[in-house]
Formats: C-alpha cells, sequence, structure tokens
C-alpha cells in the first residue's frame, strides 16, 4: 500500500514486536534480552506477589463479567474500587473505566457538545484529542503548559461559547514536565470552566500519598474531573475518574465509552485496589525512583544533551526522526531497549528517544547506559 510505502520512507513506519517480559522487568526477543527503559510499570508493581495474589483469589470464580456495568456486570469488587478511589484521589465519588483511553473519550464527548469550547494543551494525549473530535465542540490549543496563552484564549473566546472545558495531563507522557496547575485552577475559576486532568503518569508517583500533582498542589478541590489510569505506575489495567456525585450519576447516564462496554473482571479490579493500597503503603518506591530520575537527569544534562521535564520520565531530544531511530538502533546493539518517539506523536523535528524509569532501574544500570550512550554521541 501506497501510505505504508510513504511512511516507511520517511522512517515513520510502526510494527509490533513481540517479546517476553522475564522477572526484573528485562524483556527478551528471539533469544536476546534487554532493559527494558520502554515500559510504565514505573514502581514495578506488574510483578509485586501481593499484586498478583489478590488478582488471583478474584479470579478463583470467574474470569469475565460477561456484561456491562448497567446490565449485571457491576459487582460489589467494583464498587469497593471506586469508594477506594474516591478516597485517595478525595473526591466525594468515582467512576472505573475499562482503560484510559475509553475514559477520555467517552467523559469529553459527554460533558461537551456542539455550542461549546475546548481549550487542550497543545501536547495532550491522543485519547484527549479524540474526546474533543468526538464531542463536537469546537478546540481551541493552548501553547504547552502556557497558562498565560490559555488565558489570552480565554478572554477571547470564552464569551462565544456556552459551556467550556480546560483539560491538561499533570505530568505530560512525552515530555515528562508537569502542567501549571494552580494558574490553571485560577482561570477555570474566572471564566467560569469545567476544568479536567489525566493523571495517566502522575498516578502513584507525585504527592505526599502518591495520587498524583493535584494532590501535590493541592488544586484537588478545583479540579471537576481527576482522571487516571491503574495501567501505568499501578501495575494493573483500567482507569478511573474522581468528581462530584452528580457528575458520576451523569457519566453514568451518558457516557457511551462506559454504558457499552463489558465491566473489568474483577481478578483486575481487585488488582486496583492492592496496587492502591501498596502506593500508600510503600512510599519508599516512588521515593527511590524520582531520587533515581534526578541523578538520570543530571548526568544527561552533564553531557549537553536537551532534556526537558522534571519526573520519571526522560525524554532525550534528537530531533531529526531518522537520526532517532539510528540512535535508538544502535542502543539495541548494545542490549537497551530505548524505541524512539517520532511524529506525529511528537511535534515534526522533535523526535526523541523516550527513557521510562521503573523502580527496577538501579544506579548501576543507569551508568551503563551514559558510558554506552556516551560512546554513540
Ligand atoms: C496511557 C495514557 C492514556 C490511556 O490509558 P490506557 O489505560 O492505556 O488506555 C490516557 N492518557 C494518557 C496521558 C496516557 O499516557
Amino acid at each position: 500500500m501506497r501510505a505504508l510505502r510513504e511512511r516507511s520512507k520517511e522512517g515513520l513506519l510502526r510494527e509490533l514486536a513481540h517479546l517476553s517480559i522475564l522477572p526484573g522487568g528485562d524483556i527478551s526477543i528471539n533469544g536476546r534480552e534487554y532493559v527494558n527503559f520502554s515500559s510504565n510499570d514505573y514502581l514495578a508493581l506488574s510483578a509485586h506477589p501481593a499484586l498478583i495474589n489478590a488478582a488471583r483469589e478474584a479470579l478463583s470464580g470467574m474470569v469475565g463479567t460477561a456484561s456491562s456495568r448497567l446490565m449485571s456486570g457491576s459487582m460489589l469488587i467494583h464498587k469497593s474500587l471506586e469508594e477506594r478511589t474516591a478516597v485517595f484521589k478525595d473526591k466525594p465519588s468515582a467512576l472505573v473505566f475499562n482503560s484510559g483511553y475509553q475514559a477520555n473519550v467517552g467523559i469529553i464527548s459527554a460533558f461537551l457538545g456542539k455550542d461549546d469550547c475546548i481549550f487542550s494543551d497543545r501536547l495532550n494525549h491522543a485519547s484527549i484529542v479524540d474526546g474533543i473530535r468526538l464531542s463536537g465542540a469546537k478546540m481551541f490549543r493552548f501553547r504547552h503548559n502556557d497558562a498565560e496563552h490559555l488565558g489570552s484564549l480565554l478572554e477571547k473566546e470564552r464569551g462565544k461559547c456556552r459551556n467550556a472545558l480546560i483539560v491538561t495531563e499533570t505530568v505530560f507522557s512525552m515530555d515528562g514536565d508537569r502542567a501549571p496547575l494552580k494558574d490553571m485552577a485560577a482561570l477555570k475559576k474566572e471564566y467560569d470552566c469545567m476544568f479536567m486532568v489525566d493523571e495517566a503518569h502522575a498516578t502513584g508517583i507525585l504527592g505526599k500519598k502518591g495520587s498524583g500533582l493535584a494532590e501535590e498542589t493541592g488544586t484537588g478541590g478545583d479540579i471537576d474531573i481527576i482522571m487516571g489510569t491503574f495501567s501505568k505506575a499501578l501495575g494493573s489495567f483500567g482507569a478511573y475518574a474522581a468528581m462530584s456525585g452528580a457528575l458520576r450519576e451523569y457519566l453514568v447516564n451518558t457516557c457511551r465509552s462506559f454504558i457499552y462496554s463489558t465491566a473489568l473482571p474483577p481478578a483486575i479490579i481487585a488488582a486496583n485496589i492492592k496496587a492502591i493500597e501498596l502506593v500508600e503503603s510503600e512510599p519508599s518506591r516512588r521515593g527511590a525512583l524520582l531520587e533515581n530520575a534526578g541523578y538520570f537527569r543530571e548526568r544527561l544534562l552533564d553531557k549537553g544533551l536537551t532534556v526537558p521535564g522534571a519526573s520519571q520520565i526522560i525524554p532525550i531530544i534528537v530531533g531529526e526522526t531518522h537520526r532517532a531511530n539510528a540512535l535508538s538502533e544502535a542502543l539495541k546493539e548494545k542490549g537497551w531497549w530505548v524505541p524512539s518517539v517520532r511524529p506525529p506523536t511528537v511535534p515534526n523535528g522533535e523526535a526523541r528517544l523516550r527513557i521510562s524509569l521503573t523502580y527496577n532501574h538501579s544506579k548501576g544500570i543507569i551508568d551503563g547506559f551514559l558510558r554506552d550512550l556516551g560512546s554513540l554521541i
């Protein structure tokens, strides 16, 4: 197909690698082992014995729920997870979704429509963009993490829209930097907007309890919908949105990605509950991770590299797509699995190596990587 040939020429063809995940998080492909720097299992909870046991116990009766939540798929364990999530996120209630993608697409298109406006960070995740498209609302994209630009767009456009939503990730998936939530919360109030955040990469990592950036910045009270996933630092699967009881009830009645999809299996729900408990009871995991991330970033900056952000996501901006691909290949030869991230996932000219640091990566592993990277650049 022509579309595929063109992608291939531009170095943009995507292919699936079929691999096995080894104990300790490394991966094996065709008999060769690699250190995995592309997993979002930030706290290495996916292989935590307590998580596996919780899933195994809940699995004893059944695998699938065979029904949507509103038919006969809503079990007591779903209610327990939602109550536990609400406490964790310090909101009156929460609703569980089958994935983060489904949550964003469904929530945004449930609340906003044709006469409304959505103010969205330029680098927001594809699932947010797709939710906006599906809603039919007018989209205004503000410059990445730029509250001043958001303010000027609101000043100009807010008066022309019925309802308005401001939406942002809290820790950005491809840049590892943080949204200015305090400034955005002030604008939400000034311009009477709904405010939604996506904590996919902050849940389990930031804040005293580990619940995310809203907790760390004390802005949770000003955010109407705090969405996040169980599939990254929490090591399991699925997503949540924490909010008021009224907003939750509205979604149960109108959110199509919630209504028309089979409920998550109890084994996954049990693992999600256990993951929240582990995040709260083992803060040393995120402490060690963030310390190592700081160490890693400093060494990269010492080498004169461009490394934006401040989190466990460490992007090394390479620039040109073919160069990023070549560097990724060369690192692979040396046993490091660091896929390049290319347009359209990131802007043109900003192809990069995205390193996801996890609890499995010691300082020794980081030093080894830095030596090999140094020999290639
Ligand atoms: C991964 C991700 C999602 C999607 O979550 P899934 O549970 O993997 O579908 C949504 N938003 C952001 C910012 C993400 O990084």
